[in-house]
């Protein structure tokens, strides 16, 4: 990854290796490894969750998901889609400023152009950081400076709505992850939180 946007290379390289990995998981019955690969992959494009890859190692050895894995990897990606836009609707668009908000009118346009900055791609059509749903959350707070941070082009907020945003963020990151097993279809108990 360089300035948020997927090297072609290096992405088809993880690809192939998620591949290898959610093989290796279901072989020796690693649910937590399953479903670490399961979301590294469906982090890609639906066609490229989909194709197979040549094997690195033997190249007449084609690398392709079982359909139940291709169906969990492909549910997944639609369901953190889903929960992405939820998240960019209840928590971003048209957000109010803290009660002690020291200057409202910036710290609300400061909001906008995050939402604005997500929504530009939020197809994955420019730098492809929304399929990545952990990540894409994680950015918002990223965009944002407040006092005592350097600005660093980020949208400058007073710190009492950087605060309450960067709580905000951080509870819908711990429930993506909690809901990570029950999205994939993938029984890991010890699946831990974030
Ligand atoms: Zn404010």
């Amino acid at each position: 990854m360089l300035s948020g946007l997927c090297l072609v290379t290096p992405a088809l390289t993880l690809l192939l290796l998620s591949r290898q990995v959610a093989k290796l998981a279901q072989e020796v019955e690693a649910p937590r490894l399953l479903l670490s690969a399961l979301y590294d992959l469906s982090r890609s494009t639906p066609s490229q969750i989909a194709s197979g890859r040549q094997s690195n190692i033997d190249p007449s050895i084609c690398i392709t998901l079982s359909q139940e894995d291709l169906f969990r990897t492909l549910r997944g990606r639609e369901i953190a889609s889903r929960f992405l836009s939820t998240f960019i609707v209840k928590e971003l668009e048209g957000r109010r400023p803290s009660h002690a908000c020291t200057r409202p009118q910036n710290c609300r346009m400061a909001f906008e152009c995050v939402t604005f900055d997500l929504l530009r791609d939020v197809n994955g059509l420019l730098c492809n950081r929304n399929s990545d749903v952990l990540f894409a959350i994680a950015e918002c707070a990223g965009l944002l400076a407040t006092e005592g941070t350097k600005t660093d082009g980020r949208f400058f907020v007073c710190r009492w709505c950087h605060a309450e945003f960067c709580d905000v963020v951080q509870r819908a990151r711990a429930e993506v992850w909690t809901s990570l097993p029950t999205w994939f279809n993938v029984e890991a108990d010890d699946w831990g939180t974030i």
